[in-house]
């Protein structure tokens, strides 16, 4: 049979050769070849093409990069009076007897147990599964077959409870001659692929070990044959033909190690490489920094640095004493004295005579951050600037001018201060407070704002990032890969932690009771109820269920417990106006306690906020509930944050429990991630970011910093990866990671 040519088709997967000629293979399969047309013996149904397109299963390719999710230990069979309790079993004899026990409906509910007894010479092995009211009709009196799984004692015999079976046939002997197994072991794998209905594991198992015989060859390696030896790698193919055959545990796990080490590597040239494409050719202002300066700066505070803060001041200082752009990620817990050392930052800019200019998510907290800048600079000679939205447009220009001309020495605004419009005199210094809210891209916009150097190339500001959502280690070196990053740890003295409580809804009575009292005594507080996705939110009556939740908390109290108090919401339906405004009065004691949702995340600042209460605490994320009880303990008085909610699922358990357990953003964000998984945590962060599909950030942390080190030692010998050995690399990084990450391909 003469197998038809594949037809041109363009090339998609990632695996797939390029322009190279096809050569010919047997039966023409390619790695390109979409799975509807293969021809016999692979050809597939329309029911088993459809049940491979909803695993996203299209091509070749897409099924070889199908990987198993684990592995089962196929042991040696023994007869039935050998098997050890404890331990996977496999044996071989017949069926005698089957007994259903329904669940409620009888012999028709999908509930119930079906049991079956295996027979050989030697004894009996009960084989048992539950709610598969469907083996009733697979398995009857009679026939032979072999079971697999781990043996159990059951009274005085053994069962297996939902043991893998296979049929034999009756004249197949009970003991197989040859052995059945490879290696001393005595054991050998089969892989378990993630599957759908209609497409079990061992269907895609037989099918994957029919074609990739025939395209494992044509698996071209992105890595150079030297780099790959320096690191031990297996090649590309092998690995896949040790993920999807391996031949003993050492196999899979070398293939798992190549391919996790893949994606991390990929997504960390990709990192370097978008670092390298902003920052080629430009350089940032030189600023100096002695001892004269150093005490200047440090006398505009009314406190001395904690040793934390002292440290990362070093650190900035240094970057800033040098012309490559600094590009730091400051994170430190909300309150541990970031902005103070931003400020440091700030003022060594102003010391050398050029400009520093502060940017916030919100207006709010950029008024926040030009009072307490202004306070801190009092009787200086330094000129502060406020730039927002809402100022007039006579106001704007003069700040714009003044930007322009350098009469501004630290500018304070929302993300509209670095606009394509806004022009410095002399940007050295950009401090770019919650991070996350700006995304990485912003920071590109900063090229060219800090005037031209000697030889009339632009320079670019030394960026600083600020975030109070700590970003765990592992996390950080992946998305921020190209940011160097400093911690702040531990809280200036003279804090008193906020206490926290978790109490069921049942006790909301008397939670809000004792709020009163609080509030009698002249505190303030915040009562929070969930943001309800959006998905959930669509509801009719033209109320989504966010303020319909918002409202109903609102009714009660003002009726019930806080009659008489000052009550205010405050959502994210109001317009920003309306929310300063409401800001405002609560923060100069006009309302007593705020209802609000999660609109009071980021930045606000009121000491006298003492309390906190959160209505169904169980459905916010541990970050989240993190930043929020965040708004409380600013002040020296005693603060206590209420988590009000059920156990609605152990990780809701957990979360909760953490959060009474303790204070420490750093630990929460640690926790948060072995709670909700890297997928999660960093599709959140990263919009776009692709997700990866072996690499582990928690339990591959050691590939991640060889990775990124790899990384970033490439990217300096070779700036764009140009090559010939790297471009079929370079052709797959991009096509993994060009568009999130705003790369360009100039190679
Ligand atoms: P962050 O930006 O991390 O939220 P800030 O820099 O705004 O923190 O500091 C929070 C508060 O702590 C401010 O009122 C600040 O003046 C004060 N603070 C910062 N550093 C110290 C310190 N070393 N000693 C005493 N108070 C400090
Ligand atoms: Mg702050």
């Amino acid at each position: 049979m003469v197998p038809a040519a594949a037809p041109p088709v363009a090339v998609t997967g990632v695996l797939a050769r390029s322009s190279h000629p096809a050569p010919e293979y047997r039966l023409g399969v390619r790695l390109d070849t979409p799975l509807n047309q293969l021809d016999p013996p692979h050809r597939l149904s329309a029911a088993r093409l459809a049940a491979f397109g909803r695993l996203d299963i299209n091509t070749v390719t897409d099924l070889i990069k199908h990987l198993p999710a684990r592995y089962e230990r196929i042991e040696a069979e023994s007869s039935i009076i050998e098997l050890k309790e404890g331990q996977i079993g496999r044996a071989t004899g017949e069926i005698t007897a089957t007994r259903f026990s329904g669940g409620k409906g009888g012999r028709f509910s999908k509930s119930g147990r079906f049991e079956a007894v295996l027979l050989d010479h030697t004894g009996r092995l009960d084989l048992v599964w539950f709610n598969q009211p469907h083996m009733v009709h697979r398995i009857l009196p009679g026939m032979r077959l072999r079971a697999q799984g781990k043996v159990a004692r059951y009274g005085v015999g053994l069962q297996i409870v939902n043991p893998v079976i296979e049929p034999v046939r009756g004249t197949e002997p009970e003991h197989p001659v040859e052995p059945v197994t490879e290696g001393q072991t005595g054991a050998t794998l089969r892989p378990v692929y993630p599957a759908v209905d209609g497409l079990p594991s061992a269907t895609i198992q037989k099918f994957i070990a029919g074609i990739l015989p025939l395209v494992v060859d044509q698996i071209e390696d992105h890595l150079p044959a030297e780099y790959r030896q320096a690191r031990s790698l297996p090649l590309l193919s092998e690995a896949y033909r040790m993920a999807h055959a391996p031949s003993d545990e050492g196999q899979h796990v070398e293939a798992r190690r190549r391919l996790a080490f893949d994606e991390l590597l990929l997504l960390q040239l990709g990192v370097f490489l978008r670092r390298e494409q902003v920052l080629r050719g430009t350089s940032a202002p030189v600023l100096g920094w002695n001892q004269t300066i150093d005490q200047r700066i440090r006398a505009r505070f009314g406190f001395a640095l904690t040793p934390d803060q002292d440290s990362v001041v070093i650190e900035i200082a240094a970057d800033l004493q040098t012309p490559a752009p600094a590009n730091r990620l400051l994170q430190g817990d909300v309150g541990s004295g970031k902005t103070v050392v931003a400020l440091y930052a700030m003022l060594m800019a102003v010391a050398a005579g050029r400009q520093a200019a502060l940017m916030a998510p919100t207006e709010i907290l950029a008024e926040q951050h030009f009072r307490s800048i202004s306070d801190a600079l009092q009787g200086s000679k330094v000129r502060v600037a406020l730039l927002t939205g809402s100022m007039s447009d006579r106001e704007r220009a003069e700040r714009f001018s003044g930007l322009a001309c350098g009469d501004i020495d630290i500018a304070i605004g929302t993300h509209a201060l670095i606009g394509q419009s806004v022009r410095f005199a002399s940007l050295a210094v950009a401090v770019i407070d919650e991070q996350h809210r700006f995304g990485v891209h912003q920071r590109a916009g900063l090229r060219g704002k800090s005037g031209t150097d000697d030889r009339g190339r632009p320079m670019t500001p030394h960026t600083i990032v600020m975030t109070a959502t700590p970003i765990p280690r592992t996390l950080a070196l992946t998305l921020f890969g190209d940011l160097d990053v400093s911690t702040i740890r531990h809280l200036p003295p003279g804090r008193t932690p906020v206490i926290t409580r978790w109490v069921q809804p049942a006790q909301s009575g008397e939670v809000y009771t004792w709020l009163r009292t609080r509030l009698d005594a002249g505190d303030q507080a915040f009562v929070v109820v969930p943001a309800i996705d959006a998905g959930a939110s669509t509801a009719g009556e033209g109320g989504d269920a966010e303020l319909n939740d918002l409202r109903t908390v609102h009714a009660r109290l003002e009726a019930g417990e806080l009659a008489g108090k000052r009550l205010a919401v405050l959502h994210g339906r109001l317009s920003a106006h309306t929310r300063d405004a409401v800001m405002s009065r609560f923060r100069s004691g006009q309302i007593d306690c705020l209802i609000a949702t999660t609109v009071i995340e980021v930045g606000v600042d009121v000491p006298n906020a003492t309390v906190m209460v959160i209505e169904h605490a169980d459905q916010f994320g541990l970050a989240q509930l993190h930043q929020l009880r965040g708004r409380v303990g600013r002040g020296a008085k005693q603060s206590v944050c209420v988590l009000m909610g059920d156990a609605s699922n152990p990780d809701a358990e957990a979360r909760l429990r953490t959060m009474v357990a303790t204070t420490d953003g750093f630990e929460l964000a640690e926790k948060d991630l072995e709670l909700r998984g890297p997928g999660e945590v960093f599709g959140a962060r990263q919009a776009g970011a692709p997700s990866l599909l072996v690499a582990d950030l928690m339990r591959d942390r050691d590939l991640l910093s060889l990775a990124r080190r790899d990384a970033q030692a490439w990217i300096e010998r070779s700036p764009s990866l140009g090559t010939p050995k790297e471009s079929l690399l370079r052709k797959r990084l991009m096509q993994q990671h060009g568009r999130w990450l705003g790369l360009a391909d100039v190679g």
